[in-house]
C-alpha cells in the first residue's frame, strides 16, 4: 500500500510501484486547505488510477487552527485519516516517499521500520536527493503538480506552504511557527490505536 501524498517523491514512488505490479494500492490523505492545484492533480491522478483512495476528515476545527496551534491542526486533518486508511484498508506495510535529505525532521528514518507494532514501513527513495527526483520525473515524463513550476520544493496545504529559496527543502512548510519546516506527525505519530 503506497501512500501518496501528490507530491513529487510520491509521485516518483508511486511510478516505481506501478512499475513492480499494477496490482499495487494506495492512499490518498487531502485536506480542506490543500491548494485548489493539489485537489485538481488529486482528481486527476484518481482518474487515472482508481485504485487510489482518498481519506478526508470533515471533523469540525476552530478558525485558523493552523496559526494557534498547528500540531493539533495536522493531528486533526492529516495523521487522523493516515489511522483512518491503514484501519479501513487493513494495511499491514506501506510504503513512502520519504527523503532523508529533505530537512532537518527527515535525517534518522531508515529504509525499513516498523514505529508501530504489525505495521512495516518501507521507504524506499529515502536516500534519494532532490535533484534525482526530478530527474526521475522528466526521465519517465511523471505528471506533477502544477504548483511546482512556480518555484515550491515542498507541497503541503496552502496556508502552511511558501516558496523559499533557503538549503533547506521542507524551509517553506509552516513559515512562522514552531513547527516551521518540520513535520504533519504522519512519520512521526502512531498510527496504530492501540486500545481496540
Ligand atoms: S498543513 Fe497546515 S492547514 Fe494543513 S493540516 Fe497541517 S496545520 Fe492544518
Amino acid at each position: 500500500m503506497v501512500a501518496n501524498s501528490l507530491g513529487k517523491d510520491s509521485c516518483v514512488v508511486w511510478d516505481l510501484a506501478k512499475r513492480v505490479s499494477p496490482h499495487i494500492r494506495g492512499f490518498i490523505v487531502t485536506t480542506r486547505f490543500k491548494p485548489p492545484e493539489t485537489k485538481q492533480f488529486m482528481r486527476e491522478s484518481v482518474g487515472r488510477y482508481p485504485e487510489l483512495k482518498v481519506f478526508e476528515n470533515p471533523e469540525p476545527i476552530p478558525d485558523r487552527l493552523y496559526e494557534t496551534d498547528p500540531d493539533r491542526c495536522c493531528d486533526v486533518l492529516k495523521v487522523e485519516p493516515t489511522r483512518q486508511a491503514i484501519e479501513d484498508l487493513g494495511v499491514g506495510c506501506w510504503v513512502t516517499g520519504l527523503r532523508c535529505t529533505e530537512g532537518r525532521t527527515r535525517t534518522d528514518f531508515r529504509e525499513v521500520e516498523q514505529r508501530d507494532e504489525g505495521l512495516i514501513k518501507l521507504n524506499p527513495i529515502l536516500i534519494w536527493q532532490e535533484r534525482e527526483i526530478w530527474q526521475y520525473l522528466a526521465l519517465y515524463r511523471v505528471p506533477v503538480n502544477p504548483l511546482y513550476a512556480e518555484g515550491y520544493r515542498s507541497l503541503g496545504c496552502a496556508p502552511c506552504s511558501r516558496v523559499t529559496g533557503g538549503g533547506d527543502e521542507r524551509g517553506g512548510r509552516w513559515i512562522g511557527t514552531s513547527k516551521c519546516g518540520g513535520e504533519c506527525g504522519i512519520h512521526t505519530r502512531p498510527l496504530i490505536d492501540y486500545q481496540i
